[in-house]
């Protein structure tokens, strides 16, 4: 079978924006959307600062809204995940439930995780006051009392930014000294409606539904104790998800795939990657997005240019 113009890996936002855009641009591309399609907002409740849903919409229907508009101009799914990739001849080999798919080039879109604590309660009342997105969530807890866990840059930055809403922000950290940089740490300590509790860990999200309280325990001492609040916001960090392509692409220090700057170009010509994957930073979903528009439009680009070859060669 001959080599298919595109493949997608990955169905959040990124992905499936490319698909929409790659499919129109008739390159009939094919989304290996994973056997967890839809990405981070699959796990949120609403999403309000989308842009274009002036009410608001769930985030699982969002992309169920995204999906369906990329099956609407052609794209192709497998909903599966990828076993293994090959970027290292040309056309490249992706492997998915257990056969081979070739293409001439391929967008990465596979996301990120936020780290969680590992608590029993804390996916099911992930989107219900467990947050891992002060950004995207802070807004519903104006005039609450709520909790961030960690004691990096993003766990001060989004105690501050919660403090904008919430009457009273207590950041819970494992240990006495804060990992994040000097001045966040000056920010956050001039910040009267922060609260600190230092050497202390969550062990337990109590709550029928909804965030009622956590359960602390001080590492050094072993004491217990209950902090009221109705959120918790899980601030220890994110995982890119890029261990497919561990010694075939370029990755950072914090496993990210890199790309040149203003663009989804990677180090292999014809592999672009867009969205979470990519980006520590704005981690948004209509970042996100914006992402896999220019990583379909760089990928257009790209396969005009090996039409162009194969011309000049005959
Ligand atoms: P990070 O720097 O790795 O910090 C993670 C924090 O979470 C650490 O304080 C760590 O504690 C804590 N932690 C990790 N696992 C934990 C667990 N299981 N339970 C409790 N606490 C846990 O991650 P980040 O804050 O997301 O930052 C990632 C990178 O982005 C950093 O390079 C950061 O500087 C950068 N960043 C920059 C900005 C900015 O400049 N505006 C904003 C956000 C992020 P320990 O300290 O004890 O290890």
């Amino acid at each position: 079978m001959s080599a298919r113009d595109v493949i997608i890996i990955g169905s959040g936002p990124a992905g499936l924006t490319a698909a929409i855009y790659t499919a129109r641009a008739n390159l009939k591309p094919l989304v290996i959307e994973g056997i967890q399609a839809g990405g981070q907002l699959m796990l949120t409740t609403d999403v309000e600062n989308y842009p274009g849903f002036p009410d608001g919409i769930v985030g699982p229907d969002l992309m169920a809204k995204f999906r369906e508009q990329a099956e609407r101009f052609g794209a192709e799914f497998v909903t599966a995940d990828v076993d293994e990739v090959d970027l290292s001849s040309h056309p490249f080999r992706v492997r998915v439930a257990g056969h081979d798919e070739t293409a001439r080039s391929v967008i990465v879109s596979t996301g990120a995780q936020a780290r969680m604590l590992g608590l029993p309660n804390e996916h099911d009342l992930l989107g219900h006051g467990v947050s891992t997105c002060a950004t995207c969530d802070g807004f519903f807890f104006r005039g609450h009392d709520i909790a961030v866990v960690g004691g990096g840059d993003s766990a001060l930055e989004e105690a501050n930014f919660l403090t904008k809403f919430a009457d009273k922000v207590t950041l819970v950290h494992r240990r006495k000294e804060l990992r994040a940089s000097k001045i966040m740490q000056d920010r956050a300590f001039a910040n009267p409606k922060i609260e600190f509790l230092w050497n202390s860990v969550v062990t337990d999200v109590k709550g029928d539904g909804r965030v009622e309280a956590l359960e602390l325990s001080d590492i050094e001492t072993g004491d217990t104790s209950e902090l009221p609040v109705t959120g918790m916001f899980v601030a220890i960090g994110h995982d890119p998800n890029t261990k497919l392509f561990v010694g075939q692409l370029e990755l950072d220090d914090g496993g990210y795939i890199v790309t040149r700057p203003g663009s989804t170009v990677t180090a292999v010509p014809g592999v672009f990657a867009a969205g979470d994957v990519q980006d520590h930073i704005f981690r948004q979903a209509i970042t996100a997005a914006g992402s896999g528009c220019m990583a379909a439009l760089e990928t257009e680009r790209y396969l005009e240019t090996l039409a162009d070859v194969s011309t000049s060669v005959e």
